[in-house]
């Protein structure tokens, strides 16, 4: 069953349920064991408000040693100040393509800031994957569109006078799969290189007439051209660019409207790219993005808690944290 707001809900209801279902997914650590700090206790989960806002850490039952691991550590969630919750509901939402203001309205984040920070680190999270799936696209049978863009000009803004950025990007017609980058200037010297990178051998590569691709056919590609400003499908071969024009107005579309740094273009390409890829043909884009996390972020799961155990207050809390077993109510 794919993921709905209603089970986000339901998890996010009680933060303990929430810890459990994050830790039985890998999305945060089991660090239940012995403790490598003092090699003579083992750390449990334990209720303890004043470690953290979570409302609970691991801790050595060594009462000398007394280490404490946050449920944090070497997650994804490790470099927030959000509550769990939070991060589990925007991420969500980010899937999802909602806007800041309704996403930092309905979590009550003061402000869109907080929102944009963990946007950025999610498309962090796409820039990962791209990087541990280092796959090029096309191959022997593929056809494989390329083309230039220019991307965020506006004579002046705020006074000052924006040009914008050139974007070289490629699209296998067959599996949408895409690449872009942000590009100093369109030379044959910068391009190729790019086309080397992302396309395999042996593809047919479609482009404009553009002078810097005259060398594409000596890199072991075929190569058709179409010339746009006498025709918009070449009449011999048939080729024709439409699909990657296309791409660039869903592209464009896609980068937010303002302040928007040139810096930051690459990560909305990327961020595009992994859409496209991985999201695009699912049901449950949440579950599927959380598993992309999981890759950059991988932790140790620990088996579901019973719920007997779940609505138990956690291991050791009686003895050393009294009064404080309302936590989770
Ligand atoms: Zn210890």
């Amino acid at each position: 069953m794919p993921f709905v707001y209603d089970d986000i809900y339901e998890f996010c209801k009680n933060r303990r349920f929430l810890i459990d279902w994050l830790q039985t997914k890998g999305l945060l650590g089991n660090f239940n064991g012995l403790c490598d700090h003092c090699s003579e206790g083992s750390l449990h989960l334990v209720e303890d408000k004043s470690y953290s806002k979570d409302g609970v850490v691991w801790r050595c039952t060594n009462r000398k040693c007394n280490k404490k691991v946050s449920v944090r550590e070497g997650s994804w969630f490790s470099g927030s100040h959000l509550l769990l919750e939070q991060i589990v509901k925007l991420t969500y939402y980010w899937v999802y393509d909602l806007p800041n203001d309704f996403i930092s309205r309905e979590l009550r984040i003061g402000s869109d800031h907080t929102v944009v920070d963990w946007k950025n680190f999610s498309r962090e999270v796409c820039l990962s994957i791209l990087k541990l799936d280092n796959e090029k696209i096309g191959g022997p049978g593929r056809t494989v569109e390329i083309d230039e863009s220019k991307f965020g000009k506006r004579k002046y803004h705020r006074g000052k006078r924006v040009d914008g950025v050139w974007v070289f990007g490629g699209i296998e017609r067959e599996t949408k799969k895409c690449f872009f980058e942000v590009v100093e200037d369109r030379s044959a010297n910068t391009l190729i290189p790019i086309i080397k990178k992302y396309i395999l051998p042996g593809t047919t590569i479609l482009s404009d007439c553009w002078k810097a691709y005259s060398s594409i056919e000596s890199e072991g590609y075929q190569h058709l051209t179409v010339n746009h400003s006498i025709e918009f499908k070449n009449k011999e071969t048939g080729a024709c660019t439409n699909t990657i024009e296309s791409t660039w107005n869903a592209v464009k579309k896609s980068l937010p409207k303002t302040g928007t740094v040139k810096s930051l273009y690459d990560s909305y390409l990327i961020e595009y790219c992994i859409r496209k890829k991985y999201l695009q043909n699912t049901d449950d884009k949440f579950t599927t993005f959380l598993d992309l996390v999981k890759r950059v972020f991988p932790c140790k799961k620990r088996t579901p808690l019973t719920e007997v155990q779940l609505n138990q207050p956690t291991s050791l809390s009686q003895e050393t944290l009294n009064g404080s077993l309302d936590l989770f109510d």
